[in-house]
């Protein structure tokens, strides 16, 4: 099945096919490094993702390119308020960003440009549609003629009639019922960052930074442009508007867009009290990997209705697979084959790859592989798992975790490394004569929550080498200090499982 996409230019779905061979360009939108970015902003970036990972997946060769926003309205105002220049009160929220996608298990783009690199092109591209006549100056600012531009409104599908010639506005963002001429370059105000350039002192405007970042390292015409709904208008119409009007070429050939996401049916608002961060769910103790596959649990088109309940299945259902996963590799099964198990497990790779085909419709793509657990569980039950059939179910596995990412349990470790969570206290203190841990405290991050980092943790290769230790200490008949290495670890959230093939792990 090939790869079919909606593509807002088009409506219905259409085959993807990249410019060049098998070579895909993909320009998404950033995020604006004024504040810590929100679980909205990280739908839409988990949904960029599985983009990138799912055509990668296809075989096609990917340069991404992401843009940083470090000078529009918001960061301006923000830095004056900080008192802190422009560069460095955005440093903050870049890194922050960049931590944030790690623990997201985000793929990087191959090339992350912040704004304010890039003014010189900036200032090239406005002077260009200066001179054929898409731009006029006013007051020190500098407008796109929307009315010059014939093709304007094509990705909004906009009624242009209400659009007075010449009317304008400055700030970056407005609905489209108020579409005019929008700010290109902005004059310079009281207190704020400005750049000398040939234009004159000021700074851009939001939407040209985008068009002049993709353009730069996709060129003139490239595959792939995304971003949230909320960026079809403006900020993409116009980025198409500026664009093609300077080279005269079309800009972009396939346009995705995520939808929102609502908190327990409700738009996701400060003043409602259910704004998250991405911060503030680690607080209460979620762990990423549950984040990540709830924001992914959805198809990109559809609202993300966001529930706490929903985040505690998400930990349940990863927790069913890597149990699967365990005990496919680890349990003992007769020898042999059994050729039917291995064709269940080979539908279900194909049925994933047809959801991902269509659209990227990761709810069936999830929906194929729980259903391949569940048989293949009940296969097992009744001894009819071979261990020759191992291998098929493995494999299906594995390439729906190139996709979804969740299978390996990452989240203790980049916790740690981040400083969100701390080493538990008892095991980083080893006695010195016997390297064995102290009394155990655990410590909740946050204000704690049932349904996850309940205790600080130890990571899996510290886990390893208690284990090792406690099987050390049997070997020696130290129960009582192989017990007790055993408890720690119970209070730390690590339940030992013995059995004839050795010991095994989980978290509680
Ligand atoms: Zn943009």
């Amino acid at each position: 099945m090939p790869f079919r996409i909606h593509n807002a230019l088009s409506a219905p779905l259409e085959e993807f096919k990249p410019l060049h061979d098998n070579q895909v360009g993909m320009y998404t939108c950033g995020p604006t490094v004024y504040d810590f970015a929100h679980i909205g902003n990280y739908r839409t970036f988990v949904f960029q993702d599985i983009l990138r990972r799912w055509l990668k997946y296809r075989g096609y060769s990917l340069r991404h390119v992401m843009n940083l926003t470090d000078v529009d309205d918001n960061t301006i105002r923000n830095s004056k308020a900080a008192g802190l220049s422009l560069r460095d009160f955005t440093a903050k929220y870049v890194e922050a960003f960049q931590v944030d996608r790690q623990l997201l298990s985000l793929e990087d783009p191959e090339i992350v440009v912040r704004a304010t690199d890039s003014i010189d092109d900036m200032v090239k591209l406005i002077q260009t549609l200066i001179e054929k006549g898409y731009a006029y100056a006013s007051e020190g600012s500098i407008y796109f003629r929307v009315a010059a531009f014939k093709n304007y409104g094509q990705l909004t599908k906009i009624d242009l009639s209400g659009i007075r010639d010449g009317a304008r506005v400055d700030s970056d963002k407005y609905d489209k019922n108020n579409a005019r001429d929008f700010a290109l370059w902005k004059a310079p105000k009281e207190g704020e960052p400005f750049w000398e350039t040939p234009l004159g002192p000021g700074r851009p405007g939001w939407h040209i930074e985008c068009s002049v970042m993709s353009m730069k390292y996709l060129g003139e015409t490239f595959d792939i442009h995304s971003g949230g709904v909320d960026l079809i208008f403006p900020h993409h119409e116009n980025e198409i508007a500026q664009s093609e009007a300077a080279t005269g070429k079309p800009f972009v050939r396939y346009w995705l867009h995520a939808e929102h996401l609502i908190v327990n049916g409700e738009k996701m608002s400060k003043s409602l009290g259910n704004f998250y961060t991405l911060r503030d769910l680690l607080a209460k103790g979620y762990k990423p990997s549950a984040i990540r596959y709830l924001l992914a649990a959805v198809p990109y088109r559809r609202h993300l209705n966001f529930t706490f309940e929903g985040l505690l299945q998400a930990q349940q259902s990863i927790e069913r697979l890597r149990n699967f996963r365990n005990r496919l590799a680890h349990e003992p099964f007769p020898s042999g084959e059994n050729p039917a198990l291995q064709d269940r497990a080979r539908a279900a790779c194909q049925a994933f790859e047809d959801s991902m085909d269509d659209n990227l419709n990761t709810a069936e793509a999830l929906g194929a592989v729980f259903a391949m657990v569940r048989d293949a569980n009940t296969a097992m039950d009744h001894g009819e798992l071979r261990a020759g059939d191992r291998a098929a179910f493995l494999e299906t596995l594995e390439r729906w975790d190139r996709i979804f990412a969740v299978l390996e349990d990452t989240d203790y470790g980049k916790l740690r490394q981040f400083g969100f969570i701390k080493e538990a206290r008892e095991f980083a203190k080893p006695d010195t004569e016997t390297g064995a841990p102290e009394g155990t405290e655990a410590r909740a991050i946050g204000n704690g929550h049932r349904s996850g980092l309940q205790v600080e943790s130890l990571t899996d290769e510290e886990i390893g080498r208690w284990i090792a230790e406690r099987n050390e200490m049997r070997r020696k008949s130290n129960f009582a200090r192989a017990d007790e290495i055993r408890q720690n670890l119970q209070k730390a959230g690590v339940i030992l499982e013995d059995s004839k093939l050795g010991t095994r792990w989980k978290r509680k």
